[in-house]
């Protein structure tokens, strides 16, 4: 392990990160194992200043539509697994999202996710013509996360106007990934990543700190993985035991852990659109200021209505799950307030270069 002296030191290891972080596996190892309160502190302030040089001090918000928990999945650490036979399951119709759109447009909020399990029976025609409706009724910038699905789908939405596409990897470790899906391969998650960058999307991945097998070694890969991918969004949160999946018993990750993949990746990144995740909203306290403090940019308030919001228990203690709407709003403002900064109301577009011009 490496050894610093000072925090001056420190800051020269940054910056060789910051540089050239293809040299510096070692160095981000370091960064990941840090225990020392000055040091952390030094860590998490590199990362803030290279959010505010390189996105400002506004918050972006996302609102989130949770429009179905059916999924054809048994990933081991989601709530949503097939097996889950105790949850009920949703899915809601074309005239509730539209309602629910209306709710996060007449708050002024210009990006909706329109988030589900991996749904066999999602009618992909259906799909687009919601977006269709969206873009033509509220000319909001549209976020798909519904999973891994054929190119031909992708490319129905991306056509019938989406922008965006969120599909974590979790893991880029192929072990871990293994041992916590069935039937799963990685190599079909990451074709379907390039297949997503391919059709202009704006891609968004992003993993679980505290997966069973996960080391240190696995996260800094994770970390270099983001910057090769050069991803326009990235979610980092932790895992969440869920009582009714295979993983129920394991340990939830490390929120500081959580915090120093969020901040190493925001200075190897620079300029990727970062959510404060929920998950790290619901990990027994809200650790959502921290997260924004440590390089994060984007909030993400929840308009699935409120009779469904329950349901979609990826992880139990889920936070935000009987606020109005509008209270969420106050509520993210009052986060990014505290956090020194203001939110920021327009779409919050990539502001990667190969977007710039598209
Ligand atoms: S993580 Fe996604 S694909 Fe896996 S079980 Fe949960 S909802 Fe389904």
């Amino acid at each position: 392990m490496l050894m610093f002296n000072m925090v001056g030191e420190l800051e020269d290891v940054l910056n060789k990160v910051y540089e050239n972080p293809r040299q510096s596996f070692k160095e981000i190892k370091h960064f990941l194992l840090l225990e020392d309160e000055k040091e952390l502190k030094c860590l998490f302030s590199f990362a803030d200043k290279v959010r505010k040089e390189f996105i400002g001090e506004g918050v972006l918000l996302r609102g989130l539509v949770e429009f179905s928990n059916n999924c054809a999945n048994s990933c081991f650490y989601c709530g949503l697994n097939k097996q889950g036979s105790s949850i009920k399951r949703y899915g809601m119709s074309r005239d509730e999202i539209m309602r629910a759109i209306g709710d996060l447009s007449a708050v002024n909020i210009k990006t909706v996710v329109l988030q589900s399990g991996e749904d066999n029976g999602l009618d992909p025609l259906w799909l687009a013509g919601i977006i269709k409706d969206i873009k033509s009724n509220f000319g909001l910038a549209v976020t798909l996360s519904v999973g891994e699905k054929p190119y031909g789908e992708y490319r129905l939405w991306r056509d019938a106007g989406a922008d965006r596409y969120l599909l974590k990897i979790e893991t880029t470790d192929p072990q871990v990934y293994a041992a916590a899906h069935s039937g799963r391969l990685i190599e079909s998650r990451l074709k379907c990543l390039d297949d997503l960058i391919s059709l202009g999307y704006q891609v968004g991945s992003g993993v679980l700190v505290g997966l069973r097998g996960q080391t240190v070694d696995s996260l800094a890969r994770d970390i270099l993985f983001f910057q090769d991918k050069n991803f326009d969004m990235i979610g980092i949160g932790p895992f969440i035991p869920h009582p009714g999946t295979f993983f129920a018993n394991d340990k939830p990750g490390d929120i500081r852990l959580t915090l120093k993949v969020i901040a190493l990746t925001r200075i190897i990144t620079r300029d990727a659109h970062m959510p404060a995740t929920t998950a790290l909203g619901s990990a027994g306290a809200d650790y959502r200021i921290e997260g924004l403090k440590s390089g994060a940019n984007v909030l993400m308030p929840n308009f699935t209505p409120l009779r469904y919001r329950a349901l979609y228990e990826i992880y139990p203690g889920k936070t935000c799950l009987k606020e109005a709407s509008e209270k969420c709003i106050l509520c993210m403002d009052e986060k990014a307030k505290i956090s020194g900064r203001f939110l920021d109301y327009s779409a919050g577009h990539s502001i990667k270069k190969r977007h710039l011009f598209n």
